[in-house]
């Protein structure tokens, strides 16, 4: 072999091992690609809706015992439900709206107060709207309280409402009727604070609370009302829930009178008078409207979806 010979052979040889390695370098781009990239699941149902009465729970609740409110009782008839679903601790409403709507706990959220601070800026975790906006699923907010501002991600929610300085049960029922005539969010979260606010001023248990909770039953019956007026009926799964109980005129404590609150899914592919027995977190309820509306779940949420509530597979 001569000189001229061996440097040819060299250089092929080298092409050839470059191109290997570029062989080899693309395929682990894209097994990597793949790995990275979100696994899209399918989408259940084409709208979720999560309305949480403030104060709602106990053990037992007032909407437990109050058979008055027909159409939160149909809806549990004709759903899966449980009285005992657990919010996360301190059992106070920012908190715990907030691990309802990130599917993470307050250990994560850090979310620990309970009014609206905006010098203390916006929710640092991903929230269910700022997800399903991701995936170009549209979303609403219809809130009776200002502090639910923290949960407002820029550019993650289509809709927020808050109706002050008339933000009772009705009022956002209203609210949410003029919107639904409109337009059909894939997401929407509404908050009725009159359990709440009736409970600190007269007590738990109050007739004045029995009262203010019989308004948000005509307030749910206004928003059935509208989700059947706009053809979603067939198409959507609705979740009741609260934030927490209460006892005297407050609330905050890990006792089941704060801690218990009702969780019911009632709509599309839902079990019917299905009672729930696997213990259900208040961070669940996000965890299900991301698997219902085929949203990846973040891996490190604590929340998981209450399939066990649903006919799918
Ligand atoms: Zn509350």
């Amino acid at each position: 072999m001569d000189g001229k010979t061996c440097i040819r052979i060299q250089a092929s040889y080298r092409i050839k091992t470059t191109m290997i390695k570029k062989g080899l370098l693309l395929s682990l781009l894209i097994v990597a690609g793949l790995s990275w990239m979100p696994c899209l699941a399918a989408q259940l149902v084409e709208h979720v809706f999560i309305i949480s009465f403030d104060g709602g729970g106990g053990a037992p609740g007032m909407i437990e015992k109050n058979e008055q409110m027909h159409c939160f009782h149909q809806m549990v008839k004709e759903g899966a439900s449980t009285w005992t679903a657990r919010t996360t601790k301190p059992s106070i409403t920012l908190p715990s709206h907030t691990s309802m709507l990130t599917g993470v706990g307050p250990e994560k959220h850090k979310i620990l107060w309970n009014k609206w601070e905006p010098e203390k800026g916006l929710v640092s975790v991903p929230t269910v709207f700022s997800l399903a906006k991701a995936q170009g699923l549209g979303t609403a907010m219809f809130v009776g309280k200002e502090k639910f501002k923290h949960l407002k991600l820029p550019g993650s929610v289509d809709t927020f409402v808050w109706p002050h300085p008339k933000s009772d049960a009705k009022a956002v029922a209203a609210a949410v009727g003029r919107l639904l005539a409109q337009t059909n969010p894939s997401i929407c979260f509404i908050h009725f604070a009159d359990p709440d606010s009736i409970g600190h001023k007269f007590g738990w248990g109050s007739v004045q609370q029995e009262a203010a909770l019989l308004d948000c039953d005509e307030a749910l019956t206004q928003v059935r009302t509208a989700i059947a007026a706009a053809g979603m009926e067939s198409s959507s799964v609705i979740i009741l829930t609260a934030d927490h109980g209460g006892h005297e005129k407050g609330h905050g404590t890990e006792d089941p009178v704060d801690m218990n609150i009702p969780w019911v899914a009632w709509g599309k592919g839902v079990k019917k008078g299905m009672h729930l027995i696997a213990p259900i977190t208040t961070y669940d309820t996000a965890a299900t409207a991301l698997w219902l509306l085929g949203v990846r779940i973040p891996a490190d949420w604590d929340g998981t979806p209450i399939k066990e509530a649903f006919s799918f597979q």
